[in-house]
């Protein structure tokens, strides 16, 4: 089945200490559907404006992301800056510069308002919104969201959060919203406000899964080296989504299974700058570090 991701289709300028990379594919719909496009077909919803290189139109192709829902308008391209920490957990944003981003109204092809498993991936929440009141009753309807959207547009995210079937934010902003650093007390709260499976990601300490059928504790893959982590929670959900659209059965029977299928593409875009790493591997390499998860977490 396939997967419809919205987000933002961006060129970002990731500095680390070590290096410096301007105008590299990005965006929170790029890294997830990348991320998906290994385990079911993605159907893209963003805006790019024309000075997007085509060489990027070309990667989403031969990952069989489909970009009828893609528009190029006239103006520039989102554009994000950020820089990275020695330690690389911590990053400063420089400079986003919405360009085309500030006029984007997601108008779906009508070919994708069936698409079963749908993606909201990071984005103003009333975009977010805006593409989920276009769907025709999606089977499992997932939103991530970032620290920007709870500052500035908490009322939409609240609503949205009443709509969808998973939440997934991080620790920080999931301290954000609930105003409790205690985990689990967050994870309640958060579940009053709708979602029936509610995740935090906790960068390279793994994630964590609330759900009717309990808690789920997922590691993150061991990488000896960090090159770029930017676009690894957006790398995460994207994979979740894709093996949840490819398994048979419940999303109960195969939500864990996902979010190590998830942990372990995130894995990989960790690896180099922007989408680089991720854009070299396949379907395999995954399932090879999944096994090797397995093996290191198994008690
Ligand atoms: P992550 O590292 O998972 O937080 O995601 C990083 C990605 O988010 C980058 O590729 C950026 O282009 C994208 N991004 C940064 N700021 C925004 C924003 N305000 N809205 C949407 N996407 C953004």
């Amino acid at each position: 089945m396939s997967i419809l991701v919205v987000g933002s289709t961006a060129l970002d300028s990731i500095k680390t200490p070590t290096a410096e990379n301007p105008r590299l594919l990005g965006g929170s719909a790029s890294h997830a559907g990348v991320a998906a496009s290994f385990f079911a077909p993605v159907n893209l919803v963003g805006v790019v404006g024309q000075d997007f290189p085509k060489k990027y139109l070309e990667l989403y192709r031969r990952h069989q992301i489909d970009l009828q829902g893609l528009q190029i308008l006239p103006g520039k391209t989102f554009h994000w800056a950020g820089e990275y920490e020695a330690n690389m957990n911590n990053r400063r944003t420089l400079a986003t510069e919405l360009g085309v981003f500030e006029t984007f109204n997601p108008t779906l092809p009508e070919a994708y308002r069936k698409t079963p498993y749908v993606l909201l991936a990071n984005i103003a929440p009333a975009l977010q919104s805006h593409v989920l009141d276009q769907m025709m009753k999606p089977k499992f309807v997932v939103a991530d969201t970032m620290d920007l959207w709870l500052n500035i547009a908490l009322p939409d995210l609240l609503k949205l959060i009443k709509r969808v079937d998973g939440f997934v934010l991080n620790d920080s902003e999931a301290q954000q919203l609930t105003k409790t650093d205690n985990l689990l007390a967050a994870l309640k709260k958060i579940h009053q406000l709708g979602p029936k499976y509610v995740i935090i990601k906790q960068g390279s300490h793994g994630s964590i899964l609330s759900s009717p059928k309990g808690l789920f504790l997922c590691p993150a893959y061991p990488l000896a080296k960090v090159v770029d982590p930017t676009g690894a929670g957006d790398s995460f959900v994207g994979g979740l989504m894709g093996y949840l659209a490819q398994a048979k059965g419940s999303i109960d029977a195969n939500i864990r299974q996902a979010m190590v299928h998830g942990s372990v593409t995130a894995s990989f875009c960790c690896e180099g700058f922007g989408l680089t790493a991720t854009t070299k591997i396949k379907r395999a390499d995954i399932l090879k570090r999944v096994k090797e998860l397995e093996k290191i977490v198994r008690f």
